[in-house]
């Protein structure tokens, strides 16, 4: 017998959750149904930085901000903890610092500090390496992604009645029905959140949207001695990604820069983000190669950078790496976020970027805002 809802969801990783969550504070019936036995994509590999930071004005950065709202609002009611709060970005070039500074003065920055090399050594003394000046932003946090998950999954359960279909794959939609490896699904609307398995569901229109994936080499190192991070760090090659700083003054010989001294990070796509877990050991990032169908190699070339940028900033490379691993999400190079609604009463939304878990919750909210309206029409 078919079970009815008002919202099925299908991908159990963050942007599954968030829709859930949506669906669940409207008031819906929801149930999230995923092929896998336990969120396993992207959502549990990620480095965990909820990004607030660096969004032009208007309508990206009002998302990202509304998104670390309800972030915060759901790590306090699931028992998520917060590892830490804050992003300082190290500019380890004065064309970096040149950037940052003129950024962190800007009306879309509210609340973050450019600090000059002098404040900066005495706010942050773990930074030992050469630098040009610390960007500061208060507002990111930091979650541990493979506890977080589950975490949210059982609160939605037992605080808002979602249910879970786990280990069952969804083959098609419609007609109001779900068709699944465990029988069919009965739901007036569905949002399919299928993280970068962009072939299986609507394979035809995600074709069109020219998205691909982006594989990415993750460590976790623990150094000999123990200190504090101040909050999530990262360096040069990241502000050059930063879209409000895309055609920023200066943004230029920053690249050209990167390019001269930095050529194989910029190649393997790697940029820092280092962030430290709750047993003080830090979780370091990361590469960006894309490919149709990522290969499941790791590189030590890649790992090689990335210690390499850790240790320009920390002073040296940590001893002890205790573990790597890879992960994979789907990538646009100019939509970071993209709803298709191949049906009146079907979305389907892919985060495309390396950001995706950030903007998770205010996107879920929007799509669920609009779909609800139109299955009620
Ligand atoms: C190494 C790495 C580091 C990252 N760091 C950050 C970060 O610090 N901050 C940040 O904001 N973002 C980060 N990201 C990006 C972020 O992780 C992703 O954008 C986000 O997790 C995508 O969430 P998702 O729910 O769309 O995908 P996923 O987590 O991949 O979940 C998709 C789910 O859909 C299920 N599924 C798919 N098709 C079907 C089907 N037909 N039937 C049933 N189930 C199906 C899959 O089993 C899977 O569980 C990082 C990504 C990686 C790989």
């Amino acid at each position: 017998m078919a079970e009815d809802f008002d919202l099925a969801v299908v991908g159990g990783g963050i942007l599954g959750l968030a829709h859930a969550l949506a669906g669940a504070r409207s008031g819906r019936r929801v149930v999230v149904i995923d092929r896998d036995a336990r969120a396993n994509g992207a959502s549990v590999r990620m480095s965990g930085l909820v990004s607030v930071a660096g969004h032009p004005t208007g309508a990206a950065a009002r998302r990202a901000r509304r998104s670390r709202e309800i972030w915060g609002e759901v790590c306090a009611h699931a028992g998520v903890r917060v590892d830490h709060e804050g992003l300082a970005i190290v500019a380890r070039r004065p064309e970096a610092a040149s950037v940052l500074a003129a950024y962190a003065a800007t009306e879309p920055a509210p609340g973050c500090v450019f600090y000059a090399p002098e404040d900066a050594h005495a706010l942050f003394p773990q930074f030992r390496g050469d630098i040009a000046g610390v960007f500061w932003s208060p507002d990111e946090i930091r979650v541990e992604a493979k506890s977080a998950l589950p975490k949210i999954a059982a609160w939605l359960e037992d605080a808002h009645g979602v249910a879970f279909r786990w280990e069952t794959a969804v083959s098609a939609i419609g007609d109001g029905a779900l068709a699944t490896s465990q029988g069919p699904v009965r739901a007036k609307c569905a949002v399919v959140c299928p993280g970068d398995d962009l072939r299986s569901l609507f394979g035809d229109r995600l074709s069109s949207l020219g998205l691909t994936r982006a594989k990415s080499q993750m460590m976790r190192v623990r150094y000999d001695e123990s200190f504090e991070l101040p909050g999530a760090v990262s360096t040069d090659l990241s502000a050059v990604r930063m879209p409000a700083l895309q055609d920023a003054e200066g943004a230029d010989a920053l690249r050209a820069r990167l390019e001269a001294e930095q050529p194989e990070h910029l190649q393997h796509g790697v940029v820092l983000l280092a962030s430290q877990s709750a047993d003080g050991s830090l979780v370091v990032g990361a590469s960006r190669t894309l490919d149709a169908t990522p290969d499941p190699f790791l590189l030590q070339t890649i790992d090689d950078l990335i210690l390499d940028e850790l240790a320009a900033v920390f002073g040296k490379r940590p001893k002890h790496v205790v573990s790597r691993w890879s992960g994979t999400y789907a990538f646009s190079a100019d939509r970071p976020v993209v709803v298709e609604a191949p049906e009146e009463n079907v979305r389907v939304v892919v985060a495309a970027s390396g950001f995706g878990a950030s903007a998770a919750f205010a996107v879920a909210e929007e799509t669920v805002a609009e779909l609800l309206g139109a299955c009620a029409a």
